[in-house]
């Protein structure tokens, strides 16, 4: 491509970085204003405009366009200014963006693949413009955060979430490709707004939809080879625990709602063992909620205590679930145990509410993953650290609005004792002239770091050990001082480096395991890595030239 189209590709613009000769030899010369800029100058700039805009909605958006206008200086952005982008790209504004889809859609990112295209999912794929694509994030938006059903407009979520892959792991955006399968909406709302980009019909169940899965799952190994990783993200959990089950197995796949989820949850729980000093199985652990995350968090964590010696039997007794009805216990009068719950559900009294529930059991771990906003009352909060010297909160529901309590609640009631962290960030915060930095229990450690050692490496399969071999990686990077200042995640700055570590431990296991298929195994695996990975470097956009056979 030359002229104006040059301008008109995200990958290969570099706007007014271009130089004179590049300029000159695209004949794009005059096109741009005389200055050249240097890379740094254009994230200087974008960040002055960005920071300038009234609100975070807009924010999104300028982020957004200037991923399709020049897609090496998004990720530049992305990965210089770290924690004041993330929040944007992703948890929470995301889901205001998701919110508002309708009104803020402008170019392709990803696939939409409709039930309309029963049949020819293989086609829809093939249109597609990238063939090696290694990665797959797919919706069918029925459980988007804790936001519920946003149907079609749930795109927002795998287009950022493997922008994170890129940013946060140095997955080459080429291998990536986001997907939205609509199958209707059953959002009233939705179906009633003029700008509503789906299917205007509710939702396919049943045989209908478990084919139509199928086809997919097909399609995708068809089209891009059998190695392609499809992550399943914020499907309903009817069909997340059900989808995983079934192709798990079969294809290269995890669900980053349930094993992503456990993945960072059990990650700080492990560093909370070094700021309490008891063993996992020394605690009691209530979730709040019984869903895909605390169930994923509650597995994990059982199959992290049986490393510390305990039969499974034993390490389950120590967890506690409550969900909409209470805490799951056997032969409930209100019943509502599926499989999951039931491996948890103890011999007990029922109780309801999660006062009562946290009065009783008196845990040392309090999770909340319920998507139900503030439910940590000042008495809960007080009752953990009555009974605990460091009494360990975990508000991990998202967005900001649906986190179980804030986290100057959790420090104030607990007089700066608690561990705390959160699914959404939260600022720091000074009690008692001391501060407190609230770790961010979120996925966006774990997923990137598997996926880049997935995609370097030719991994298969996904078994759960992964997770836990991530979770350990995760932990291990966070330093005494990272302690001490409450926080149980390392540094948001350092999450390159983290999903590096996390990628070449990943890759190590899978190589003993013969789950990865790429030979031969390289002698040096973080390197190896290292080198695979996607920088946001501009490279010269000339092809090489030499003088050729001229005299000296
Ligand atoms: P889910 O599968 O739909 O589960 C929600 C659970 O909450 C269900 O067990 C439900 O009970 C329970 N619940 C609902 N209302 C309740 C109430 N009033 N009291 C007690 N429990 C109640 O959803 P999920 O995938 O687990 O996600 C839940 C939340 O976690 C979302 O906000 C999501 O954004 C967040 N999350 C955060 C991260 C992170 O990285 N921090 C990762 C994944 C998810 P029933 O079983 O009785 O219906
Ligand atoms: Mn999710």
């Amino acid at each position: 491509i030359t002229g104006y189209d040059v301008l008109l590709d995200r990958r290969a613009n570099k706007g007014t970085a271009f130089t004179i000769e590049e300029r000159q030899i695209h004949r794009i010369h005059g096109l741009l204003p005389p200055t050249v800029a240097t890379s740094e100058l254009q994230v200087e700039r974008f960040m002055e405009n960005l920071r300038n805009m009234p609100e975070d909605l807009s924010r999104y958006i300028a982020l957004s366009s200037l991923q399709d206008r020049n897609e090496k200086l998004f990720y530049r952005v992305a990965m210089q200014h770290t924690q004041e982008i993330m929040p944007l790209v992703y948890t929470p504004t995301v889901g205001l963006a998701c919110q508002k889809y309708g009104l803020i859609y402008s170019k392709p990112k990803g696939l939409f693949i409709s039930i309309n295209d029963k049949n020819h999912i293989f086609d829809m794929l093939a249109n597609w413009p990238l063939h090696d694509v290694r990665a797959i994030v797919v919706t069918d938006g029925e459980r988007i955060l804790g936001l519920g059903d946003l149907g079609c407009n749930g795109m927002g979520i795998p287009v950022g979430k493997l922008s994170l892959y890129t940013a946060l792991a140095g997955v080459s955006p080429d291998y990536c490709l986001p997907i939205t399968l609509d199958v209707g909406t059953n959002n009233k709302t939705l179906l009633n707004d003029k700008y509503y980009l789906g299917l205007r019909q509710n939702r396919v169940t049943g045989k209908e939809y478990d084919d139509f899965i199928d086809e997919f799952m097909q399609a995708v190994i068809k089209r891009f080879g059998q190695q392609c990783l499809v992550q399943f993200e914020d499907f309903a959990n009817h069909n997340a625990f059900r989808l995983l089950k079934k192709y798990r197995h079969l294809y290269c796949t995890f669900n980053d709602d349930i094993q992503g989820t456990a993945s960072v949850a059990v990650a700080g729980i492990l560093s909370s063992r070094r700021i309490t000093g008891k063993k996992l199985s020394d605690n009691k652990f209530v979730f709040y909620g019984a869903g895909e995350a605390s169930i994923g968090m509650s597995d994990l964590l059982v199959l992290a205590m049986e490393h510390e010696g305990i039969s499974t039997e034993e390490a389950r007794k120590k967890i506690f679930l409550v969900d909409s009805k209470g805490l799951v216990v056997k032969n409930r009068p209100s019943g509502g145990l599926n499989d999951e719950k039931s491996r948890y559900a103890h011999e007990h009294a029922p109780i309801n509410k999660l006062a009562d529930i946290i009065q009783t059991i008196k845990p040392s771990f309090l999770i909340g993953a319920a998507g139900q906003g503030p439910a940590f009352t000042r008495e809960i909060l007080e009752n953990m650290a009555a009974v605990n010297e460091r009494p360990v909160i975990f508000a991990l529901s998202n967005p900001t609005s649906k986190a179980e309590c804030t986290a100057s609640e959790a420090y104030e009631a607990t007089q700066g004792r608690c561990v705390f962290a959160s699914g959404s960030p939260f600022p720091d915060y000074v009690y008692n002239g001391k501060k407190y930095i609230p770790g961010q229990g979120n996925n966006s450690y774990i997923f990137p770091g598997v996926g880049l050692a997935i995609v370097s490496c030719g991994i298969r399969h996904v078994p759960d050990e992964i997770f836990y071999i991530a979770a350990k990686t995760l932990s291990e990077q966070v330093k005494e001082e990272d302690l001490a200042s409450g926080l149980v995640y390392p540094p948001l700055e350092k999450i390159r480096f983290v999903s590096r570590k996390i990628a070449a431990a990943v890759a190590e296991y899978s190589y003993e395991q013969k789950l990865a298929a790429f030979y031969p195994k390289p002698n040096n695996l973080e390197k190896f890595i290292e080198e695979n990975q996607y920088t946001a470097e501009y490279e010269d956009s000339l092809p090489p030239r030499w003088s050729w056979g001229e005299k000296k």
